[in-house]
């Protein structure tokens, strides 16, 4: 089954040309070779053909360009998709250095007939884009390898909130959520295509420990192993999830383990959501339907929701990005006192005054995933004990950045614009500095769950 032609979308001008090189897949977001529109449009390409087909990676090597946390996680993958590349007689390289500059060298020293990339909102992922469209002779595409519905298709512009894209993604699932072909072996005769090249023979394999040693990474934010990486560790925790999906109902709960623990994966490009969905969807009974329907209302419209936010609205990391009620009410309480005012130390080393933000933040730095309600706590009093909205914002992001495990992520600057900002919200009654942002506060968490055997199990030594 040929991939769904809006999903692809091709980014440059260029026409059909006279290259005879591979096919070349840039492989950023989305790090997986199965359950893959991207590679799977990519290897379509270079069968109708008959060329090579090629995948690379291209990592950054300047100062601190990972955290030993992120870096880890990432690379624990890569194994698994070398070996099913070389099994599949697909050639896989990991480039090092600037992705615009090393992926162009690529493409023109291997003469490639084509590029495709995987489709990834983020801002600096489109820049890259924009540079290599900009100086590519070949054609170029993009693919929505990460939403269900892909983010041009679901919607032209930026949405209000869940309630505006529910029913434009909703409506195109038939279309969209359909299971994957499999990625088949790359017939002998085509062979690797890269004798002008100098990146090696096919066969050769790409050396992870010169990989390693190449990477500057921050080693303070320290590896997790609560979390094996991969795509097949990946499909062991889903199935294991869809196994006890009743859980699903304390998922609000950060004492027991209710959600999926799946973000890590989802982040990192190591399982699709589309493949999450079809296994949910497989198991959901008459007795766990109401989970399951929970469980993708997340995993689809709000997860979708906030690829369309950072999409379509450039200001995504910034409170101009903010809704203009939210900007108004947050700028009309911009001089109200604050019963608190932490610098980012104060925050970065959990030394507030309110023992449950320090146990979020604890368990931010030590597991590299804080529990999905106490994020919207751990926001929001952010915001209520710094000195304005922007510095809250700031603090915010580089602390999900730089220690969870699926930070930078469209999730999280929406979850963050969300909590800080009214972006998919409503407003609510006024109060102090909050204005007619939502509010939350400790004795909502405790009416909610155990916040005390919280605290305690997060307690800094
Ligand atoms: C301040 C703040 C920061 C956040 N930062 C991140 C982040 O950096 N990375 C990240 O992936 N998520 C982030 N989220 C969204 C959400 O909290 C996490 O996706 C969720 O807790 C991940 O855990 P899980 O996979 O076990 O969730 P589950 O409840 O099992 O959900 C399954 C999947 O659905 C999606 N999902 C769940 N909740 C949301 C949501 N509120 N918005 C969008 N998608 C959702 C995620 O992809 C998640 O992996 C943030 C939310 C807030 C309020």
């Amino acid at each position: 089954m040929p991939v769904h032609p809006n999903r692809i979308r091709q980014v440059n001008a260029a026409l059909e040309v006279n290259a005879s090189g591979p096919v070349v897949y840039w492989m950023n977001r989305d790090k997986r070779l199965h359950d893959n529109w991207a590679v799977l449009f990519a290897q379509q390409l270079a069968l109708q053909h008959q060329a090579p087909f090629h995948i690379i990676l291209c990592l950054p090597t300047h100062k601190n360009s990972f955290t030993a946390r992120t870096f880890d996680f990432m690379l624990g993958g890569f194994p698994e998709l070398i070996d099913d590349c070389a099994k599949l007689g697909i050639v896989c390289k990991v480039l090092l250095g600037s992705p615009a500059k090393n992926v162009f060298e690529y493409v023109s020293n291997i003469h490639a007939r084509c590029l495709v990339t995987d489709f990834d909102p983020l801002i600096d992922s489109q820049q890259i884009v924009h540079e290599l469209s900009k100086h590519l002779t070949v054609p170029f595409f993009e693919v929505d390898a990460h939403n269900v519905v892909p983010v041009w298709q679901a919607s032209n512009k930026q949405e209000f909130g869940a309630y505006t894209i529910r029913r434009k993604i909703t409506s195109q699932l038939e279309t969209y959520l359909v299971d994957f072909p499999a990625v088949v072996p790359m017939p002998e005769q085509i062979g690797a295509g890269h004798e002008q090249g100098e990146h090696g023979e096919q066969g050769e394999r790409v050396d992870l420990t010169a990989v390693k040693k190449a990477i500057s990474v921050d080693a303070t934010v320290a590896a997790i192993s609560w979390c094996l990486p991969g795509q097949m560790a990946a499909m062991h925790a889903l199935n294991q999830f869809a196994d006890g999906i009743h859980r699903y109902a304390d998922r609000n709960n950060p004492t027991l383990r209710g959600q999926s623990d799946l973000s890590p994966y989802l982040h990192h490009g190591q399982i699709s959501a589309q493949r999450i969905a079809l296994k949910m969807l497989s198991v959901e009974s008459a007795e766990n339907s109401v989970h399951v329907r929970s469980f993708l209302e997340e995993l689809i419209v709000r997860k979708e929701l906030s690829d369309n936010f950072t999409y379509y609205n450039a200001n995504y990391s910034s409170t101009d990005g903010f809704p203009a009620w939210a900007q108004q009410t947050l700028h009309e309480h911009r001089g109200d006192v604050r019963e608190f005012v932490y610098e980012l130390a104060d925050w970065e080393n959990a030394t507030t005054h309110d023992d449950l933000w320090n146990a979020a933040q604890t368990q931010l730095v030590i597991t590299g995933k804080m529990h999905g309600y106490m994020r919207m706590y751990w926001a929001k009093k952010i915001l209520e004990w710094t000195e304005s909205p922007e510095v809250a914002l700031a603090v915010g992001i580089y602390l999900n950045d730089k220690y969870s495990i699926d930070g930078i992520d469209p999730n999280g600057y929406t979850g963050l614009a969300w909590s800080i900002g009214g972006v998919h919200d409503r407003a609510w009654a006024e109060r102090k500095v909050y204005g007619k942002i939502r509010y939350m506060n400790a004795n909502g968490a405790a009416r909610k769950f155990d916040a005390k055997s919280y605290i305690t199990t997060y307690a800094k030594t």
